[in-house]
């Protein structure tokens, strides 16, 4: 049953894009691309011009999160979903734990479990809606957990667990839908990585990781005993950190990234630092999601999912809606009207909304989302 509905242009938002990854993209992005149409889109990755975008990339990541020494920003092909075996071949030396308390932090720990050459992972599972971080385990080396859950909405705190770094562990954190979103103090963790395509606005394909020294020298510990005689990891080079590293020193990716991908980042990134960087970012993220929340809280039909407010995300906002309203249904009238993307994520199977509230979403197109959805269900 479909049931077409014109929401009036006076309620609808700017942009309707609410995708909680893909997201949104800024025209200024699309601009870049046109600038760089002959200088750098189809152009060598090995030459000036696009090199010179991936210092940018590196030079402004290393300004937006206040990066004290030591720590690097490394760059590859695959995304995040890649990193996970990047982490798993590159960096867990023996065994990892992992809080899980979603599709996304549950997927690393499954990558950690099928690896042939470590040990069973520890895992702290949390009920979804609600985040679990993994305590301090003997024989464990690496602790690994999701700054945001994406497939929830729930946001974790970031910080070493008591004793770890003592114990010689390092604090690997899935920052992917977080990273530009929420606070964060990277000192707290040895390896914050992402996808350019949720808070940075750009197209996926690509991982980006900050690694302490601490990370780096595992690495390079991990994966130069993998290649002694009988010990039985493989660590293709696809996987290798130290040599993504390298190749990042040189700004440079192993291999050919999108071009396209690493101009819209760049744009992003200096849009990020010009108006405020990481403060900026999150406080505008954080007054549209408390736009989202509080409605849903005011809302006679919806209520956000997360209850403990301290874990709700402000980077992916989670509504449930009562069972009188299909949010199916809502969506895609939203959809048929050009308000696009604010579904639940599938494997949860709510009746779910979602609305990605990323840097580059106006906090005044998400109220205006509020008013949409209000009209659709009034006029149902
Ligand atoms: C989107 C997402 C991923 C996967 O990112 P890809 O770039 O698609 O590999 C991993 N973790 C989290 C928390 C995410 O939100």
């Amino acid at each position: 049953m479909t049931i077409t509905l014109s929401i009036p242009e006076s309620l609808k938002p700017e942009d309707g894009r609410f995708g909680s990854g893909p997201s949104k993209i800024r025209p200024e992005q699309i601009a870049a691309l046109d600038a760089g149409a002959t200088t750098l889109l189809g152009t060598s990755h090995r030459q000036a011009p696009v090199k010179q975008l991936v210092a940018s990339i590196r030079e402004g990541l290393r300004e937006f999160f206040h990066l004290s020494e030591g720590y690097e920003v490394a760059l590859g092909n695959g995304g995040a979903s890649a990193f996970w075996e990047i982490a798993c071949a590159s960096l867990i030396t023996r065994r990892a734990a992992f809080g899980t308390y979603g599709s996304f932090s549950a997927k690393f720990a499954a990558s950690a479990a099928n690896a042939p050459f470590l040990e069973d992972p520890v895992l702290f599972p949390g009920e979804p809606g609600t985040y679990r971080l993994p305590e301090l385990t003997e024989g464990v080396d690496t602790y690994c957990w999701a700054h945001n859950e994406t497939s929830t909405g729930v946001a974790a705190p970031i910080r070493r667990v008591a004793g770890s770094r003592e114990a010689g562990a390092l604090t690997v954190i899935d920052g992917t839908s977080a990273a530009g979103a929420l606070p964060v103090d990277i000192s707290q963790t040895d390896v914050y990585y992402f996808s350019p395509q949720k808070a940075f606005g750009a197209d996926g394909g690509l991982w980006v990781a900050i690694l302490s020294p601490e990370a780096i020298d595992r690495a390079a510990g991990v994966e130069s005993s993998a290649h002694l005689e009988g010990a039985h990891r493989w660590v293709p080079p696809f996987l290798s950190l130290t040599t993504a590293l390298n190749n990042s020193r040189k700004d440079q990716t192993l291999n050919t990234p999108a071009v396209a991908t690493l101009i819209m980042m760049e744009n992003q990134i200096r849009w990020l630092n010009n108006n405020g960087g990481l403060a900026w970012a999150t406080t505008r993220c954080a007054k549209s999601a408390s736009i989202l929340y509080s409605w849903a809280e005011r809302s006679e039909y919806a209520a956000p999912f997360v209850v403990d407010t301290d874990s709700r995300s402000n980077a992916v906002v989670t509504i449930d809606l009562d069972e009188r309203v299909q949010a199916s249904q809502i969506l895609s009238i939203l959809r048929e009207n050009g308000i696009v993307d604010a579904a639940g994520y599938r494997k949860l199977g709510r009746n779910q909304l979602r609305v990605g509230v990323f840097p580059s979403v106006e906090p005044a197109d998400v109220m205006a989302f509020t008013k949409c959805v209000d009209y659709v269900v009034e006029h149902l």
